[in-house]
């Protein structure tokens, strides 16, 4: 209740009005006569959550009649309800109705809210989460992100004093960490003033304590990536089983390691000598992919665990996503992978790629492959694999793990074992949900400092609706933490595949900006205005060339344009021209990237000429209004390096996608 709850508060250095519990009419006018101040009165109950909905609040009492006539109208109005009594406290000064609250998350435990609102709070929704322990950052950001901030900074006359706010939102952070039976908290306003704050109201609701998180073990899966030797349990000589596709990808992107085939009724498979049982192969085994349906597989586990195999990756399905009778095999091989140590990825997974050993062990066939640096967790195999067909030809991918049911290796530990990657520069993710809890977002935390990650979650409509008692809790939907988690994290959350597919090539292929000015050169002034606009609504602006810069410029523009940036060279426009302009903007310390809006019936006159600048350092996404049609040369660009967009809000969104992070990083570094 509230008086308990202040206490707690006070006791923790936090500012509340306090309040005295009285038990009649002569205690409240005690109390009041005490305090030489307006006061305000409310129910104190067990069974009221809000109070002011049923009449339990009474504000602004100034003399003794007022109070008596308040405390009998309460009385009367929860004759119904077990009463503790009734609070009487300070009036508040009046300022800025704020919320701090904390709920609990499924996934990833308790989590601090902050918002503006009051008792409006969930009709505004202005409010930011952030997943605890919070750090001062995480206190700034959450205070940053509310629409309401410009308010809090200072608008007609009103402020928040934004220090004190910090520190109130980390001393929750602390004393939740601190109480693991806290389950939800409201403090539901808090008055934000100039200097300082006043908690007006305050519920803590307990529950059963949090286990405490699991310990972080630094996970090392290399030689799952990079396996000396791979056995295939239930390799397949016959076209269209799956054991023959896994087994024709091993070999037909030569993997450079030993590969035994597995399968009591062969000789041979595509020329490598095939045997009965795992425990016939004579020599060790790193990884063993199990293909046999999932009733067999527990036993061909402990087979691969007894046999000294290091990792086993489950290809087979039927497990969890079908019901309590698979969710029971897998905790059978759960139990049989801890009991020898050995780490286990899937079931119902594609295996992973590995382009920079050949290593294909995925389900569905896959075509030839380059080595690049983009890695790929996804949850699902399908949308792994089956994408690459098209893909390969524009991104080139270093490591694709598909991690299926995650029985035991979860995204958290391919995540940490992926980035530790020297070849990948950046990760994308594809997932459902989140085992890791707490720990994905410190590790994801700690890797986005160096490698980029950008996430597509899905399952965003499936939040639960589960009874609560807090303003908090309500408001946390499950896909309102997750957006907080990532932002946390230093993620980057796509909006869908394309999204995903479009951040990762720029991101692979391309630096990232360290300046908020941007160089469009154009060939159509439409395109070069709707490229303004777009690069404005994503926190960027038009760069300004020095004077002796725009000397440079108007001596190569012919006489009929006019603009500066964007640069419009109509259908005059030629690779050459484009190159000189582009030069120009890297001599300036005003350009950060380049927008180069390029006509897709000549695109290909434009690949060598732009391959060869020397952009130092500065990015250039190239934006080419009808590319689906001019496959073969787009192809040609992004093989050059220089990923092609079809509109320019798309090249505007990734670049300023590019340039928060990079801005996010050296502020997180520094
Ligand atoms: P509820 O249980 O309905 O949330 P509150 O204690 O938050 O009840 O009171 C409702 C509203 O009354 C608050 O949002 C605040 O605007 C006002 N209020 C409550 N207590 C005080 C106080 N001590 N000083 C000033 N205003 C108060
Ligand atoms: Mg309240």
């Amino acid at each position: 209740m509230e008086h308990e709850s202040k206490a707690v508060l006070e006791s923790l250095d936090i500012t509340t009005t306090g309040t005295g519990v009285a038990k009649s009419e002569d205690e409240a006018v005690a109390i009041f006569q005490s305090l030489a101040s307006p006061v305000a009165m409310k129910v104190l109950s067990p069974e009221v959550v809000h109070k002011s909905d049923a009449g339990g609040v009474k504000l602004d009492l100034r003399d003794a009649d007022e109070v008596r006539r308040a405390y009998r109208e309460i009385t009367q109005a929860f004759r119904d309800k077990k009463v503790a009594g009734i609070s009487v406290q300070r009036m508040a000064r009046p300022g800025v109705e704020a919320i701090v609250g904390v709920a609990n998350d499924a996934t990833f435990g308790p989590v601090l809210m902050f918002g503006l609102g009051g008792v409006f709070v969930e009709v505004l929704k202005d409010v930011s989460f952030r997943s605890i322990p919070i750090s001062r950052s995480d206190a700034r950001d959450m205070i940053e992100e509310i629409k309401g901030y410009a308010l809090l900074r200072g608008y007609r006359g009103i402020s928040a004093d934004i220090e004190a706010l910090e520190k109130l939102l980390m001393a929750i952070s602390d004393f939740v960490i601190k109480n693991p039976d806290i389950s939800e908290m409201d403090i539901n306003p808090v008055f934000l003033y100039p200097d300082g704050y006043m908690v007006v109201d305050a519920r803590i609701i307990l529950g059963e304590p949090r286990a405490a998180p699991a310990a972080a073990i630094e996970q090392d899966l290399h030689d799952l990536f990079y396996p000396r030797s791979i056995a295939v349990i239930g390799a397949s000589g016959t076209p269209g089983k799956l054991g023959w596709n896994v087994f024709t990808n091993l070999v037909s992107h030569k993997f450079k390691g030993m590969l035994y085939p597995i399968n009591p009724k062969a000789d041979e498979i595509h020329g490598c000598k095939a045997y009965p049982c795992i425990s016939a192969v004579p020599e060790p085994v790193d990884v063993a992919i199990i293909l046999v349906s999932a009733g067999i597989t527990p036993d061909v586990v402990e087979e691969c665990c007894k046999c000294g195999v290091r990792y086993i990756v489950v290809e087979s399905a039927g497990f969890a996503e079908l019901g309590e009778e698979g969710k029971k095999i897998e905790l059978l091989m759960k139990d049989i992978a801890d009991r020898y140590g050995v780490r286990l990825l899937g079931p119902n997974c594609s295996g992973i790629i590995n382009t920079h050993c050949s290593m294909v062990q995925s389900i569905g066939i896959v075509d030839a492959l380059s080595m690049g640096n983009i890695g790929l967790v996804s949850q699902a195999g399908v949308c792994a694999a089956g994408m690459l067909w098209g893909l390969r030809h524009i991104m080139d991918f270093g490591i694709i793990a598909t991690i299926g049911n995650k029985l035991d290796i979860n995204e958290t530990d391919i995540l940490e074992a992926v980035s530790k990657d020297e070849n990948i520069n950046v990760i994308c993710m594809y997932l459902e949900s989140v085992k890791g809890g707490r720990r994905f977002i410190d590790a994801a935390r700690r890797i986005t400092l160096e490698k980029p990650i950008v996430v597509l979650k899905s399952g965003r409509t499936a939040a639960g609706k589960k009874a609560v008692a807090s303003h908090t809790a309500s408001l946390a939907g499950n896909d309102q933490i997750f957006s907080a988690a990532f932002r946390q994290a230093g993620i980057i959350r796509a909006r869908d595949y394309d999204h995903m597919f479009n951040l990762a090539r720029a991101i692979s292929k391309q630096p990232l900006p360290t300046r908020e000015g941007v160089f469009i050169i154009t060939y159509a002034g439409s395109l070069g205005v709707i490229a303004a606009d777009a690069i404005t609504d994503n926190g960027m602006r038009l760069s300004e060339l020095e004077p002796h810069l725009l000397e440079r410029l108007k001596s190569l523009l012919p006489d009929y344009v006019c603009g500066m940036n964007p640069v419009d060279y109509t259908f005059s426009q030629d690779a050459e021209t484009v190159k000189r302009t582009i030069e120009i903007g890297v001599d300036s310390q005003d350009v950060g990237s380049f927008i180069v809006v390029l006509q897709a019936e000549i695109l290909d006159s434009y690949v060598d000429t732009l391959k060869k600048i020397d952009y130092k350092g500065k990015p250039i996404i190239a934006c080419v209004a009808g590319k689906e049609f001019a496959q073969a040369d787009v192809i040609k660009m992004e093989n050059a390096g220089i990923p092609v967009f079809g509109t320019p809000e798309q090249v505007a969104d990734a670049l300023g996608i590019m340039y928060r992070h990079q801005k996010r990083v050296a502020k997180e570094k520094s």
